[in-house]
């Protein structure tokens, strides 16, 4: 008998171990990809590609990418940094006449964030672009593609959709690595539904523009179009309504 309540008692403790651990345990990419939550590219047969830039706009290398896009019909979607959209409105502008995306990528890029500073990032940048633009960005990428449950949370509360990009599309052009690398990255990488990842500031960024140079002309004649990441979710009918 006693014997019998020792292993009642241990598999009691075991239960509520695990039940512990997996509640803490913060959900994975399946889940949140089923609950459209967050995107990291989608499944598709047609031959589109996102391409994404963080951390802008800067006034060297966002004005320099905007007129290759433009000359390649491309069209992209920019994290853009609120304090940074605050101090070049204009670049801001020059983004949505050229039929880009604005999106959200908190208003000081800290890498260490609570959800309620969170909250108050994502609004304020919000707000940013709204009196720039008129339009409320839909989509926030997480500082550093760091994200856990409650990043999510409240970015999905707060109405976003959060966006990360595909795995094998970093670029790592923050660490110039050096144009070939970049562009062998993502050229030879490049399958349809594919989110791209580059920066447009927070360093030195020639590269990402010469690499630009070629990647653009590249994908375009293996078929390949360019979309913002709201054509990108229309494509497989997974668009937020706001
Ligand atoms: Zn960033």
């Amino acid at each position: 008998m006693k014997s019998l309540s020792i292993k009642i008692g241990v598999f009691l403790i075991i239960f509520f171990c695990i039940a512990y651990a997996s509640s803490a345990m913060d959900k994975g990419r399946p889940y949140y990809e089923k609950k459209g939550y967050v995107l990291w590219g989608i499944n598709t047969e047609e031959k589109v590609i996102a391409l994404t830039f963080d951390d802008g706009p800067h006034s060297v290398y966002t004005p320099q990418i905007l007129d290759l896009l433009e000359e390649y019909d491309a069209k992209a979607t920019f994290f853009v940094i609120g304090e940074r959209a605050l101090t070049y409105p204009d670049l801001i502008l020059q983004i949505g006449y050229g039929g880009h995306e604005i999106a959200n990528h908190t208003y000081t890029h800290p890498y260490k964030i609570t959800p309620e500073e969170l909250k108050e990032e994502l609004k304020k940048t919000n707000e940013i672009i709204y009196d720039i633009t008129g339009t409320y960005p839909l989509y926030y990428r997480p500082v550093g593609g760091t994200y856990n449950d409650r990043i999510i949370n409240t970015a999905v509360q707060n109405g976003y959709k959060v966006v990360m990009w595909s795995w094998h599309q970093d670029t790592e052009d923050w660490k110039t690595p050096g144009v070939k690398k970049i562009v062998s990255r993502v050229v030879s990488g490049a399958k349809p539904g594919d989110i791209v990842l580059f920066h447009d500031a927070g360093g030195d960024r020639s590269q990402t523009v010469k690499a630009l140079e070629e990647i653009l002309p590249e994908l375009k004649k293996q078929g390949y179009k360019f979309v913002t990441v709201s054509e990108l979710l229309e494509i497989n009918n997974l668009s937020i309504k706001k």
